[in-house]
């Protein structure tokens, strides 16, 4: 699946690489009313709790041509498969914008598989649009809607399942700013924030249980045989 990289045209440089914008998000008290309904939609989408379908565990399932682990599995919490293609992408922006922070938003479907709940994400919104510095990045309202529309429009079905980002030598544990903005945003059982370090080669995702911040894990990697058929029936599973 192609990875959808949204970015301001005036924010290309000449290299053709964009160009840090020093946007910082608009004030509160200046908002339009679009901002703001905006707002309000992106509230009710993240802070919606959404049950798991039934569908079956990738591991030792047809179609897989290869899953790989990346780190160390935690048990007992939601499992996260990660399409190698986002994977790779993460990875290769992360060490491209170095030392600055990247970040996005993963798309996938929110399963369980008898007792076992895990996450499977094919796709993702990578964000241009913010503020990134070599400690922090924001997501401004206007990537927001863009991730609506790309949504709504070629994904439906699919969920949120979470921000990604990368911290260029910090290492994968959320920093102090990552609990204040995006783990409180996106604080719903089937929510992860993964993050990935450049520098020590390192991703690791956080999910919630019982409304405690679950240490990283490591997640798999997959390799599916008919990628555009996984997301179909992933997108065809969740009709509501
Ligand atoms: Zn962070």
């Amino acid at each position: 699946m192609p990875i959808l990289m949204l970015r301001r045209r005036q924010e290309l440089g000449g290299s053709g690489r964009p160009v840090r914008s020093a946007f910082h998000g608009t004030p509160r008290g200046c908002e339009s009313r679009s901002e703001q309904l905006e707002r309000n939609e992106l509230h009710m989408e993240v802070s919606l709790s959404r049950h798991p379908i039934p569908y079956q565990l990738p591991l030792g399932s047809d179609g897989y041509e290869r899953i790989v682990a990346d780190g160390t599995i935690a048990s007992k919490q939601l499992l996260v498969f990660l399409s190698h293609d986002v994977y790779d992408f993460i990875r290769a922006q992360s060490r491209e914008y170095a030392p600055q922070e990247i970040g996005g938003v993963l798309l996938g479907q929110y399963c369980i598989d008898n007792d076992t709940k895990f996450v499977i994400v094919p796709t993702a919104v990578a964000c241009d649009l913010g503020s990134a510095t070599p400690v922090s990045i924001q997501f401004p309202p206007e990537f927001w809607q863009q991730v609506e529309e790309v949504h709504t429009s070629e994904f439906p079905g699919l969920l949120r399942i979470g921000p990604y980002h990368s911290h260029p030598g910090y290492g994968v544990n959320p920093s102090g700013t990552d609990h204040a903005t995006i783990l409180g945003a996106f604080s719903k059982p089937h929510h992860i924030s993964l993050i990935y370090d450049p520098h020590a080669d390192q991703i690791g995702y956080t999910c919630w249980d019982d409304g405690a911040l679950k240490p990283p894990s490591g997640c798999f990697v997959y390799e599916h045989r008919e990628p555009e058929d996984l997301v179909k029936q992933l997108m065809d599973a969740r009709p509501d």
